[in-house]
């Protein structure tokens, strides 16, 4: 079946010096990415623009695909990423391909250690939701556990595993876009974007020696969108995350430990990272030692092995964090689109989102199995422009 092309019409003016793209996505994170690879996908000419800031969330996350246990206190959320989910699992062997790389994409799950008797019912909690939701779940014993991770500390007897949380390089998955973007011809551009303006046909977009046009635009720029001028008012905010990384880790699992203070995600080639402090220090990006060495020192209480070892890295990122912990996903004005917001979970959502976004943007019928919530709305924390 043919793609169908974009609603908005081509202006003959703005095509002077070769065809514009029917859209530009500003901003390329792995969420900017995805929505021009689904667009693409969809048959429209695409451009991305991104400025490769530092602390840009996307390489800087811990990767894990966890739509249970980020989703206990909110069942919608934990529908919608377990949808999001799903998607990965044929997201992952397709980017794979198109960008001939490893993304390390891991289905091992992930294992709740029971630390405590608060900690023992909240973990029933999320049993509890999980099975309603139809997720497979197991109570794993000590020898159990000692098999999958032989560096848990005595005392930990038993834990709750959840089989269908995943986990992937992010840094990697976000290379991995951006090169089977590249290899499918899609411009990405190099420049910081100050000011998008609607116009009758189509949307300019202007930033320090650029300036290009689109029939539309997704704003995708993570914590650093409310700087975009033209836009309305947005309540997105930086919420830091530090988190520090182990090297020569080898155990038999490989997917996701969560503790209530932190959590250990195993990747390729025996690195651990270990995750992540919630601070509300605007774009600050300093990497503070009290940080590192407390995340290193409640990861060393249960898997004690690691306390005589060093971080090898530490790092921070901004999460592009919003008043109700919902992402914005949707049209602000008819030709400018956003698609930002995602704190904790924008590497989880991030197929959904492109799969929401994209029928929105080329006007067609939205996608059955990618309604957009409500509660997603960009139009709940603004009144859009008449
Ligand atoms: C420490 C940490 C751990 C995390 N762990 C997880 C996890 O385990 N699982 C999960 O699902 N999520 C996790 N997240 C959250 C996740 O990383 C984010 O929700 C997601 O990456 C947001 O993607 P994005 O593309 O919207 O933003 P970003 O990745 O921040 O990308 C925004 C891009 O826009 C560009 N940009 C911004 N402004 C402009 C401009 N004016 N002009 C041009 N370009 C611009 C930036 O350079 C950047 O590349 C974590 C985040 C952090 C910080």
């Amino acid at each position: 079946m043919p793609a169908r092309r974009p609603a908005h019409p081509v202006s003959a003016a703005q095509a002077v010096g070769g065809p514009r793209p029917d859209v530009l996505v500003v901003g390329g994170g792995l969420i900017g990415l995805l929505i021009a690879r689904e667009l693409i996908h969809a048959g429209a000419r695409v451009e991305v623009v991104d400025d490769l800031r530092a602390g840009a969330a996307s390489p800087n996350a811990a990767g894990m695909i966890a739509p249970i246990a980020e989703s206990s206190a909110d069942i919608a959320f934990a529908k919608m990423a377990l949808v999001s989910r799903d998607l990965w699992t044929e997201l992952a062997p397709a980017l794979e391909q198109e960008s001939e790389t490893s993304i390390d994409y891991d289905r091992a799950g992930a294992i709740l250690p029971v630390l405590d008797e608060t900690g023992r019912k909240v973990l029933a909690g999320i049993r509890e939701q999980a099975e309603d939701l139809g997720e497979p779940t197991a109570e794993l014993d000590r020898a159990e556990l000692l098999r999958l991770v032989p560096d848990l500390r005595p005392g930990i007897e038993t834990a709750l595993a959840l089989p269908g949380e995943h986990r992937v390089d992010n840094r990697l998955a976000a290379e991995a876009a951006a090169a089977a973007l590249r290899r499918q011809g899609v411009i990405l551009h190099r420049a910081t974007i100050d000011s998008v303006v609607e116009e009758p046909g189509g949307v300019s977009v202007t930033g320090a020696g650029f300036a290009a046009a689109a029939d539309a635009v997704v704003v995708c720029g993570g914590a650093w969108t409310p700087e975009i001028h033209g836009l309305p008012t947005l309540p997105i905010r930086p919420v830091k995350g530090q988190m520090i990384g182990f090297d020569r880790v080898d155990w038999p699992f490989s997917g996701a430990i969560r503790t209530p203070s932190f959590y250990a995600v195993r990747r390729a080639g025996g690195r651990l990272l270990i995750g992540a402090s919630v601070e509300h220090t605007g774009f600050d990006l300093s990497l503070s030692d009290e940080v590192g060495n407390g995340l290193a020192s409640g990861a060393a209480e249960l898997l004690p092995a690691l306390r005589d070892r060093r971080p090898v890295e530490h790092w921070a990122g901004l999460r592009p964090g919003t008043p109700d912990g919902w992402p914005l996903v949707g049209a602000l004005t008819d030709r400018l689109y956003i698609a930002t917001g995602h704190f904790r979970n924008g590497i989880l959502l991030a197929p959904l989102t492109a799969r929401m976004i994209t029928p929105m943007v080329l006007g067609q019928a939205p996608d059955s199995t990618a309604p957009v919530p409500a509660a997603m709305q960009p139009g709940r924390f603004h009144q859009p422009a008449r």
